[in-house]
């Protein structure tokens, strides 16, 4: 791969289902490979750091993919993203994977490019790369940052590596996502909410109850969604509840 090409699972025009932007019009640019593997991951495909096959949609809404072989050229990536955008007027381009930030140095290249266009960026990303945010940060306007607890993706990620991130990252309209499930930790949920609140007093956290999927069997029920917000509330005033919609409504 040349520093001029990057690992791309997929484009296409959708609606955000996440968090602050719920129910926007994004492009999304799914990058390949992540450093971490959650349990209740649900884009298996894009986890391998490998080239292969991908896809790029060709009308925004109409998944009309053209097939194309990643690694792609920088401004092929450019072409795919600007295509959708010029059919149609989008929010934000959701800068997703897989972890993003595992091509950092890639996005430095590809993002001004986008801002070039007037292209918004919106960085989703599990915020365990605190070391590589930097060279991005110029060029994005939302950073949507997962804090991860270790009862609900078992990933054992390390609370104090999250603080430096968000640390970074704070001043780029930052939210903060956290994915809730039956067996969560209250003392994870309390110590990564106590920790937003010391790092990023005005960011909001989302709280998601987790979607069924793979090894993941059941979501939270009505009463620990209830009883987490509640927790969560207790110490830092900006707390939402918001399941994946995209989900609910059948939407990629
Ligand atoms: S950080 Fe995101 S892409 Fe990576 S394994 Fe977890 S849910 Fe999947």
């Amino acid at each position: 791969m040349t520093p001029s090409s990057m690992l791309v699972t997929e484009v296409f025009s959708a609606i955000q289902g996440e968090a602050a932007l719920v129910g926007e019009r994004q492009v999304f640019l799914r990058l390949t490979g992540c450093n971490i593997r959650c349990r209740y991951c649900d884009q298996p495909e894009a986890l391998e750091k490998r080239g292969g096959p991908c896809r790029l949609e060709q009308t925004p809404g109409r998944r009309d993919w053209a097939q194309a072989t990643s690694p792609l050229l920088l401004a092929e990536v450019v072409e795919a993203v600007d295509r959708l955008w010029r059919a149609l007027p989008h929010h934000s381009v959701s800068v997703t994977g897989g972890e993003p930030l595992l091509q950092a140095g890639r996005l430095a290249r590809l993002l001004p490019l986008l801002a070039a266009r007037g292209h918004r960026v919106m960085l989703e990303t599990n915020a365990t790369l605190p070391g590589r945010l930097a060279q991005v940060l110029p060029w994005v306007d939302h950073v949507s940052a997962d804090i991860k607890l270790d009862s609900v993706d078992g990933q054992g990620t390390q609370l104090d590596t999250q603080r430096r991130f968000l640390e970074l990252a704070g001043g780029h309209h930052l939210f903060v996502k956290v994915v809730i499930g039956p067996d969560t930790s209250r003392p994870q949920l309390e110590a990564a909410v106590a920790m937003v609140h010391r790092v990023a007093p005005t960011s909001e956290i989302f709280l998601q109850p987790v979607t069924p999927f793979a090894a993941v069997l059941t979501a939270p029920s009505p009463e620990l969604v209830l009883e987490l917000q509640d927790l969560a509330l207790r110490l830092h005033p900006r707390v939402r509840v918001v399941p994946q919609t995209h989900r609910l409504i059948d939407q990629l």
